[in-house]
């Protein structure tokens, strides 16, 4: 049966204040850094990694890189060495290398504050640039990252299977007011209850409220 785009939003609505209840303190970025050359890095370097990984790398790369001029003008190989366990590395380093010379070159040394300007810059995609805008208080869509991916094709928002067009569908469902918060909730629930390899569904809050059609419950929009 096909759902009217009504009651999918209303069902978005109640799956976005049922996670905020449950996860009210999540950060919108659960990576540490002090400048914004430094998030920007960092969101880089959290491609196929997790954050955890990341943050232990850059509490020590972090001490020497601070400024977009410092991550420019870095050494690739001596880069690559010091970001190593984040996996990747070498495409990584190459990517931030870059990504910095050309803010230095195009931008004037300043970060670019729109989804246009930030997928151009090399190693970044739309959800890169969804975070560094988020986190600038600039919203402009929903980041999608491999949590907000299967949490949204389980919770019935989306049956794709490419970034694009799931973020797409999140937009749609959800009210933009809230786009900033989805990733970083639907990471806490991905992380602690709602796990790629074993969701424990008996235990879900979602899965109480008939909120999640995964395990063929049925939803009450009532
Ligand atoms: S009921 Fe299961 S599949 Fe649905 S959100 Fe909860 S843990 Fe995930």
């Amino acid at each position: 049966m096909v759902e009217s785009l009504e009651k999918k939003k209303l069902h978005a609505k109640k799956v976005f204040s049922e996670l905020k209840k449950h996860y009210s303190d999540v950060p919108l970025l659960f990576l540490h850094y002090k400048t914004d050359a430094q998030m920007l890095c960092a969101i880089i370097l959290s491609a196929q990694s997790t954050d955890v990984q990341v943050n232990k790398v850059t509490s020590k790369l972090f001490l020497h890189y601070k400024t977009v001029d410092d991550f420019a003008s870095a050494d690739l190989k001596s880069f690559e060495q010091e970001i190593k366990s984040t996996g990747y590395y070498k495409q990584k380093a190459k990517h931030v290398i870059e990504c910095f010379k050309m803010i230095k070159e195009k931008h004037g040394g300043q970060i670019p504050l729109s989804m246009h300007a930030l997928i151009e810059l090399p190693g970044v995609g739309r959800k890169t640039a969804n975070l560094v805008l988020a986190n600038k208080g600039i919203i402009e869509g929903i980041a999608t990252d491999t949590h907000v991916w299967r949490l949204a094709q389980r919770l019935g928002f989306s049956k794709f299977d490419s970034q694009d067009k799931i973020e797409k569908d999140l937009m749609e469902v959800f009210d933009k007011k809230v786009w900033h918060r989805i990733n970083g909730l639907l990471i806490s629930h991905g992380r602690a209850v709602c796990t790629a390899r074993n969701p424990n569904c008996m235990r879900c809050f979602l899965n109480k409220k008939k909120l999640c059609p995964k395990i063929g419950v049925e939803r009450n929009y009532s």
